[in-house]
Order: structure tokens, then sequence, then C-alpha cells
């Protein structure tokens, strides 16, 4: 069997899965103080408890990671682990594997919907993450940062500063944190409010609402047509929190991909993601 780990900036998923599928999942909270020795705790009870044999453990981690080393956890607020040393104290005889957490989920609805051997899936949360499977692979690139497009430039007339320093990134405005300032902005009105409230908002004829959805949906289909005539895939999925708006979002951006995508690709199916937030379990188990 193979354990995927997804970590979050709140709590922690880990699933037990075979044949391609979840059998089981649990999750822990995120203690920043205590986490990787909680998971690894928590995954040795499991273990010995149930008595089954593992293969390895992938973990779908929220930052910059490479050959098992964690750069930065942001949202966590953790710096510089060296995860091999960690799982070594552990399970030193199975396989580590780990990667960012969109990876993971682009990975995993790949998995589930086998009938595709090309796939992107855009998580869509506080942030935008997202990931490219080609030929049934991920894939990394030359420097673990394919998928990053939640910092492709989107051209606007907002030119919102993003995390990273650039400005007018994708992520600026199709995420949780940039449908939020959208809506304070048109609405003059420092208010506090989340994504999910505007998509409500604008299932009542909201107009504010409505039209911060329209540009969150401009931006998105941009994306994915840039996205298209780069990488061809046979299909693309939304995951994330802001893709539980459904509908209201998914035929805007349908609409404006079938506009704004070059003939060829203009016919590439948009979905949003069926394992949800269970995507990322199943995608880190498969990394290996
Ligand atoms: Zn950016």
């Amino acid at each position: 069997m193979r354990i995927g780990v997804d970590v979050g900036g709140t709590t922690v998923k880990i699933g037990i899965v075979d044949d391609h599928k979840i059998i089981d999942y649990y999750s822990i909270k995120t203690n920043k103080d205590t986490l990787f020795d909680d998971i690894y705790n928590s995954i040795n009870e499991y273990v010995n408890k149930n008595n089954i044999s593992i293969d390895g453990i992938g973990f779908g981690l929220p930052g910059s990671v490479s050959n098992n080393y964690i750069k930065a956890l942001p949202n966590v607020g953790l710096y510089d682990i060296d995860l091999n040393k960690i799982h070594n104290k552990y399970f030193s005889n199975i396989k580590l594997y780990s990667t960012n957490d969109a990876n993971c989920a682009a990975l995993g609805e790949h998995i589930n919907n086998p009938k595709y051997h090309s796939s992107y899936l855009l998580t869509l949360g506080t942030g935008v993450g997202g990931g490219y499977v080609y030929n049934d692979k991920l894939v990394l690139g030359a420097t673990n940062n394919c998928g990053e497009v939640g910092h492709m430039f989107i051209g606007s007339d907002f030119n919102f500063k993003c995390t990273c320093g650039l400005t007018n990134c994708l992520e600026t405005i199709a995420s949780a944190t940039g449908i939020t300032r959208l809506y304070k902005l048109y609405s003059k009105n420092d208010i506090a409010i989340s994504a999910k409230e505007v998509f409500d908002k604008a299932r009542l004829n909201d107009s504010i609402a409505i039209k911060v959805i329209d540009i969150v949906s401009k931006a998105l289909a941009h994306a994915l047509a840039n996205i298209a005539v780069t990488c061809d895939v046979d299909i693309f999925y939304l995951a994330g929190g802001v893709s539980m708006a459904g509908d209201i979002l998914l035929n805007n951006v349908r609409k404006y991909y079938k506009e704004f995508a070059h003939y060829g690709v203009v016919n590439t199916p948009i979905e949003i993601s069926s394992l949800k937030e269970k995507a990322g379990m199943l995608g880190c188990a498969y990394l290996w």
C-alpha cells in the first residue's frame, strides 16, 4: 500500500491508497511546532494498528520543495526542513517523495479519470496553483516550477501586485483573495466578505458580484487558452475552494474560453475536479 499526505495550512489529510484508489483516510491538525513528527507518528500508529505494509510515503506540500528539501511553507510558517532526515527517523526502508500540493491534486484527478492521458489542473484557493500531467506522468520541469500558473501574466487594468513580487499575475484576480479584493474595489467599501459570499451574492443577482465573477472568469479563460496552445491537453480541471462555486463560475469560464482559445484547441473540455479535496492524497501516493 501507499500513503499520500496532503499538508494544508490548517489540516493534514492522510490517505491509504491501493490500486489507484483511496481505501481509507483521516486528518490531523496542522501544528507548526510538531508537524512532521505528528504526521509520522500517526502513520506509524495506523500501520501498526491495521497491520499493513507500505511501499512509500508521498507528500504534497503547500510551498516549494525540491529533492525532499522544503525551502518554504509560508502558510504554515516553516522554512528549511530536510524531510529525508525526518523520514529516515521513522521509515528508513520505504520510499519518500514530495512535491507541491497543486501537482499532487493534478496527478490525483488525472489518475481518477484514466480515459485521458494528458490534463492540466488549476487549484483556485487562497492563491492559484496548477499541475500538468503529460502521457500519464506529472511534469515538474527543469526547476520544479512547471504548473506555477498562478503567476502567469494576465493583462489587466488593475495592476494588482502579487505576493511573488510581480504584477498582474493570474492569482491576483482568480484566487479567493483576488475575488474578495475585487468585490471591495467595486463596492468602494472595505467590508469583510469571502469569495463564497461573493458567489452567493451573484446568485441573488448582486450586480457587483456578477461583475467580479465576469472578471475572474475572463482571467481564468485567458490563462486556460494560453495553457492550451502550449500544452494541448485532453482536459482541464478546476479545483480548490473557489471551484466549489460550481456552474456560476464554470459556465462563464467555458463561455470565455470559447472566445479566447485558438480554433485548434477551442473544444478542450473544462470540468470541476470530481475528487475535490481528496485529489491531493491520491496524487501524493503516485509520485513514484
Ligand atoms: Zn505572482
